[in-house]
C-alpha cells in the first residue's frame, strides 16, 4: 500500500469543546501523521468556494454559516492509503449511523457539526490540499 496524503479539517464544533487535541490523537492511533497543521478562521468566500461541490444541497447556507462561526484546524495527513484510512476513522457523515469508535462517534454533535472534515479521493485530496497550503509548508 503506497504512503499518500489527505487533507483534513477539524471543524468549529470540535475548536469550540477545545478537542483539537483529541481528534488529532485519534487521527494519530489510526496511523497518519500531521505533516501540515494550522488555525485559521475560514472566510465566507473560503467556505463557499471549499463546499462548491455542494452549492446547490438545500444545507449549503447553513453548511456555510457553521464553517464560519469558529476557528478550524486545516490539517495535512499522511500515512498509507491515507484518505481511506482517514475516512475510516472520522465515520460516518450522520453520527448517528457512524460506527463505534469513530471520531464522529465519539465527538460529532449532529450530522452539520460532524466535528471533521477528510477528502473523499486522491484528486480532491490534492485539490484541497492545494487550497490551503504553498508545497514548502507540507513537511513530510
Ligand atoms: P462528508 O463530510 O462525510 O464527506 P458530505 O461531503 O456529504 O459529507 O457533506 C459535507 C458536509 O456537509 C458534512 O460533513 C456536514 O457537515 C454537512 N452536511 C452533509 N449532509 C447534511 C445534511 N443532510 N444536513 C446538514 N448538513 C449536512
Ligand atoms: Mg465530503
Amino acid at each position: 500500500m503506497a504512503v499518500t496524503r489527505t487533507f483534513s479539517i477539524i471543524k468549529p464544533d470540535a475548536t469550540r469543546r477545545n478537542l483539537t487535541g483529541g481528534v488529532t490523537k485519534m487521527l494519530e492511533e489510526a496511523g497518519l501523521r500531521v505533516v501540515a497543521s494550522k488555525r485559521i478562521h475560514l472566510t465566507k468566500d473560503q467556505a463557499e468556494g471549499f463546499y462548491g461541490v455542494h452549492r446547490e444541497r438545500p444545507f449549503f447556507g447553513d453548511l456555510v454559516k457553521f464553517m464560519t462561526s469558529g476557528p478550524v484546524v486545516v490539517q495535512v495527513l499522511e500515512g498509507e492509503d491515507a484518505v481511506k484510512r482517514n475516512r475510516d476513522i472520522m465515520g460516518a457523515t450522520n453520527p448517528a449511523n457512524a460506527d463505534e469508535g469513530t471520531i464522529r462517534k465519539v465527538y460529532a454533535e449532529s450530522i452539520e457539526a460532524n466535528s471533521v472534515h477528510g477528502s473523499d479521493s486522491d484528486e480532491n485530496a490534492a485539490i484541497e490540499i492545494a487550497f490551503f497550503f504553498k508545497p514548502d509548508e507540507v513537511v513530510g
